[in-house]
């Protein structure tokens, strides 16, 4: 049997490559959600793509289907067990330990982030195994005008992009105080329901995710359940009306959503989303919370917190879903097109000097036709093409062509650069 060479590769099942054009969208969406966070106090922050396993199963949760089914495990020649991260609050928390930030004094510490992620998920629209989000934590204070900061930066975000059809979903989860006997009261309630095995297993790790199960047969039954916001105590309650109004204030409008939760034990408080009603059963571009009790789960003091984590992939789709064009500066400006040997080094030095004055220039590298080199240069998408021939070189002079208008005029050589660098700014 003859062995084939295989010389197509495909990318990974559930991932999706970003090529030019759309990848110009998808880095103005990441550089957008990031503005707001920038000059509001937060510095950036990098980690690693993968950490200690261990990290993930004390500070996302043992309970969590992120750690029970969506991890990307690996054991390293070393034997150290490491996963490729699945979201980014546990590791900014541990290099924020780590390095001691939350001991200089000035509390709180603001980071934001924005990286790739991994989750070993079923793929469909707006479901990846490799995706991408731009997120924010603000450690260490337990202050409600924290939680309305974050909320309306990434409103704004999202608004300076020109989405318009996403919703604000928010509520609270209680403290350590008052949610013990929510949840208990919760779990009395559910365990009358007829549930499935692995639901009615839910019940008693983390009943709180079962008001979040997405089956109408599921939620048919739960019209009754008791509600967290019946049970908060008086501080809580306090907590949460604070950053209510302070999003009133802002002229934010939210809606107050008593089933919204993040099951787990350490998050806390104030919980939210941004939902995007255009994009079916992916409709949530971005979510976060408080989460006062994490710090202590993965070995830290108490530092009271809140962050959120915003989908780069589901916020291009969203924009696609309404129709936004997004306004991005022209890749290209100038197309330079030499004919000839000699036209082709002077082009060479110009294009250089144009891109050394910030004009974004390109060039027909390959030494090709006229006609097709034209082609190129509309392609490009530039405003001008700059023409060299070897008639022009006699001269001392070249041509400037609008791409716009048709319209050519014979600049001289040594005016290229300021003319064209002049009419583009
Ligand atoms: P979902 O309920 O859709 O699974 P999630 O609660 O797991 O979302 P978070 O962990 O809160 O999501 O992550 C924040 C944001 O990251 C989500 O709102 C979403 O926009 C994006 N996101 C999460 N998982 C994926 C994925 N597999 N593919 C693409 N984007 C994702
Ligand atoms: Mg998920």
């Amino acid at each position: 049997m003859t062995r084939r060479f295989v010389s197509t590769f495909k990318a990974p099942k559930g991932t999706y490559d970003l090529l030019p054009p759309e990848s110009a969208d998808f880095l103005a969406v990441r550089e957008a959600l990031a503005r707001p966070l920038r000059r509001s106090g937060y510095g950036y922050v990098e980690t690693p793509g993968f950490e200690n396993v261990e990290l993930f199963a004390r500070g996302v949760g043992e309970s969590t289907d992120i750690v029970t089914k969506e991890m990307y495990t690996l054991t390293t020649k070393g034997g150290d067990e490491l996963a490729l991260r699945p979201e980014g609050t546990a590791s900014v928390l541990r290099a924020a330990l780590e390095a001691n930030l939350h001991k200089a004094g000035n509390l709180p510490v603001k980071l934001w982030y924005s990286g790739s992620y991994y989750r070993y998920e079923r793929p469909q629209k707006g479901r990846y195994r490799h995706f991408s989000q731009v997120g924010a934590e603000a450690i260490g204070a337990e202050d409600p005008a924290l939680d309305a900061e974050l909320i309306l930066l990434a409103h704004d975000a999202y608004r300076s992009l020109g989405l318009r059809d996403f919703r604000i979903l928010l509520n609270s989860l209680g403290d350590k105080r008052c949610r013990p006997a929510y949840r208990a009261a919760l779990q009395e309630f559910l365990r009358g329901l007829d549930l499935d095995e692995d639901t009615r297993a839910r019940i008693e790790i983390n009943p709180l995710r079962v008001l979040d199960d997405k089956r109408e047969s599921v939620q048919r039954q739960l019209t009754g359940a008791p509600m967290m916001r019946d049970h908060l105590c008086e501080e809580c309650k306090t907590f949460h009306e604070e950053v209510r109004s302070l999003l009133t204030d802002a002229g934010v409008a939210f809606e107050d959503d008593p089933r919204l939760v993040r099951g787990l034990d350490y998050y806390t408080r104030t919980t939210f989303e941004f939902v995007h009603d255009g994009l079916g059963s992916q409709s949530a571009v971005g979510g976060g919370g408080r989460y006062d009790g994490l710090s202590e789960m993965i070995g830290g003091p108490a530092l009271p917190s809140v962050g959120w984590a915003l989908g780069v992939d589901r916020t291009v789709l969203a924009l696609r879903a309404e129709g936004v064009e997004l306004e991005l500066p022209a890749a290209t400006e100038v197309f330079a097109v030499p004919i000839g040997e000699e036209a082709r080094r002077r082009m060479f030095a110009l294009v250089t000097a144009l891109r050394r004055e910030g004009v974004a220039a390109d060039l027909a590298y390959g030494g090709r036709s006229m006609k097709n080199a034209m082609k190129s240069a509309n392609r490009s998408g530039a405003r001008y093409a700059l023409l060299l021939g070897e008639r022009d070189l006699a001269e001392g002079v070249a041509q400037f062509k609008d791409l716009h208008s048709g319209e050519q005029t014979s600049v001289s050589l040594d005016r290229v650069v300021a003319e064209l660098t002049a009419k583009l700014r």
